[in-house]
């Protein structure tokens, strides 16, 4: 696997190197290509939270014959949360909710909910900025503790799973994530239902990708995504799919003791 730590030293040396022949070679075009590649890599490390470039990341269990998957919701609690859980009831499915501190604040009745009834909650920070990708450590450690905290004093635990919004990592992150001992669960299954209109689609894509060990990226804040869901869990249950708490899929601990 390719690593900011190995690949980030030999950028610089092979950088500086020719940035030299072009200084003394009269030639830039292999800095530029050096240059181009540096740029890429660390844009595609940044953006594809597998990759697990800048940090250690879980993003699906590996080797899994049994039929398990991982159905989490970000950015919630919100108003459709509350028919989310009636549907994971229904079939009997556990789930990973990744809450945004404001929101539980907001909703706290369905963030309890969700404990009530045996899902687990994950971290997402306390604002969810937009620009989550260019804060500090210290910007990141704030939002991380901050969510931690609201959600302790509403359910009474302190989740170790933290999903970064827009699943951004960066040397911030990993730093952040070091100092406060989160672990990073990333997905294997996007739904891409924030931006994907037709229901039809979200359905199509997510069922196109399936795999057993899969951890599957929703949002509980749209009745899209609740339409969705009334078709998909049907079909998972057919199919022999069990959804699980990553917790569960992964055998980690959510909270701390
Ligand atoms: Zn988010």
């Amino acid at each position: 696997m390719l690593k900011h730590a190995i690949l980030y030293p030999l950028f610089l040396v092979v950088g500086f190197v020719s940035l030299l022949i072009g200084i003394f070679g009269g030639s830039f075009a292999w800095f530029f290509v050096v240059l181009l590649l540096a740029v890429g890599m660390t844009a595609w490390g940044a953006f594809d939270i597998r990759l697990g470039y800048f940090t250690h990341t879980f993003f699906r269990k590996k080797y899994n014959a049994k039929g398990l998957i991982a159905l989490s919701f970000d950015d919630g609690p919100s108003p459709h949360t509350a028919e989310v859980l009636e549907l994971l009831n229904t079939y009997q499915f556990k789930a990973t909710f990744f809450c945004i501190g404001k929101q539980v604040l907001a909703y706290p009745d369905i963030a309890k909910q969700i404990i009530d009834e045996g899902h687990t909650i994950g971290n997402h920070t306390y604002s969810h900025n937009r620009n989550f990708g260019f804060l500090k450590e210290k910007e990141v450690v704030a939002e991380l503790e901050q969510c931690n905290s609201i959600i302790q004093q509403i359910v009474g635990k302190k989740p170790k799973f933290f999903r970064p919004p827009f699943g951004v990592t960066n040397p911030s992150v990993a730093k952040a994530v070091q100092y406060t001992k989160h672990q990073i669960i990333g997905w294997s299954n996007r739904s891409l239902d924030t931006v994907t209109l037709e229901e039809d689609k979200i359905y199509q894509r997510v069922c196109k990708r399936l795999k057993s060990g899969d951890i599957m990226l929703f949002h509980d804040t749209s009745q899209r995504t609740v339409n969705v869901l009334k078709r998909l869990l049907p079909h998972l249950q057919k199919q022999g799919y069990i959804s699980v708490s990553v917790d569960d899929l992964l055998n980690l601990h959510g909270y701390e003791d």
